[in-house]
């Protein structure tokens, strides 16, 4: 069924087909979106492959008549593409392959926009009930650059929980990285880059996605999350990147480890262990560290813990003090740990 999105024109519909690769009948959601012009066909003028009209018609969907002698591309902004995907999503019935037609080369950038294929990929590789995507090319454009391009977008990527940063798959032209956010706060709104240079932003699609990270220089990726609950631990709140030529990231922020917590130490006596640094470590994992100070009250604070059992342990004189402290399930940012007691000495 054809609808239109701000002028432009743009079908989809739900139909089961045979798919060879799964070996059996799929519902296959079709979109067919109006491409900026089949690179092959404009390069021959208008000539293309014999049998196809595809190209000729996107020009006059999105140029309108008259312009039988135009060859130049007529690509539409990433948010019109943006915009028709979301309505074929969201209000197609459910389906478990999607297939996608430009009219030409899905990984041609004069035809899609880079960043919307970026995102296209992203939500679709992301969409439980997908089983198959299914684009169209000419068989010169699917280039191992171009594969790896889609490759650590489709979740070949490492897990950044911690804020680190990892995974370079040569892509075209400088970096990119995908930002999305932790599922402890999935929803927010991430921000990568701060003040007037913000260079990109999740929506609905989910993930931020730059297209400029610099090769072969270190750069910094600022990352903001709005909304975040009181007390919500980001770490260092950035990515340190150096990419290499034609490298892709795959980034993550928040973590399992983003809960802050604060209360007071006091000795067996009552009185405050003051004045001291520790360590808080998971029971189950002693190996992470998270230090901790108290001020002469023997209060503290303590950035990056879970929900868990932990141990802290105070440099006290002679022997270390121990004290348990229990982040509950499904604490989120700030936790209140009131006064503890030490469970032993040593
Ligand atoms: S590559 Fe595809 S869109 Fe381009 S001319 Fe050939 S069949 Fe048509």
């Amino acid at each position: 069924m054809t609808y239109m999105l701000e002028g432009y024109t743009y079908d989809y519909s739900v139909g089961e087909r045979y798919s060879p690769i799964a070996g059996r009948t799929l519902r296959q959601l079709t979109l067919a979106v109006p491409g900026g012009g089949c690179k092959y066909w404009l390069k021959t003028r208008g000539q293309g492959c014999t049998f196809c009209g595809f190209p000729g018609l996107t020009r006059r969907l999105n140029l309108g008549d008259g312009r039988d002698d135009y060859f130049g591309g007529w690509r539409l902004d990433a948010r019109i593409f943006e915009g028709m995907y979301r309505s074929a999503i969201e209000n197609a019935e459910a389906a478990d392959k999607l297939a996608l037609f430009n009219g030409g080369s899905f990984f041609v950038d004069g035809e899609l926009p880079p960043e919307f294929r970026h995102r296209f990929i992203a939500d679709a590789s992301r969409r439980p009930g997908l089983v198959q995507i299914m684009v169209e090319s000419r068989p010169e454009y699917v280039t191992p650059a171009a594969l790896d391009e889609a490759a650590p977008i489709l979740g070949a990527g490492r897990d950044f929980a911690d804020g680190a940063f990892g995974i370079g798959q040569p892509v075209r032209g400088n970096g990119f990285a995908i930002v999305e956010a932790h599922q402890s706060i999935a929803g927010k709104t991430v921000t990568v880059g701060a003040g007037e240079d913000v260079r990109a932003r999740s929506d609905w699609l989910g993930s931020a996605v730059v297209s400029d990270v610099p090769a072969y220089t270190n750069s910094t990726l600022a990352v903001d999350v709005a909304d975040l609950p009181v007390g919500y631990s980001l770490g260092a709140g950035g990515f340190d990147t150096h990419a290499p030529h034609k490298a892709g990231y795959r980034l993550r922020v928040g973590s399992d480890y983003s809960v802050s917590a604060y209360g007071t130490l006091l000795k067996a006596n009552g009185e405050p262990v003051g004045l001291l640094t520790g360590t808080a470590s998971p029971v189950d994992d002693p190996a992470r560290q998270v230090a901790i100070f108290t001020n002469a009250a023997g209060r503290f604070g303590a950035e990056g813990l879970a929900p868990g059992r932990w141990t802290i342990t105070m440099a006290t004189e002679d022997t270390p003090t121990v004290f348990e402290l229990t982040v509950p399930e499904g604490t989120d940012g700030l936790f209140r740990a009131g006064e503890l007691r030490p469970a032993r000495k040593g």
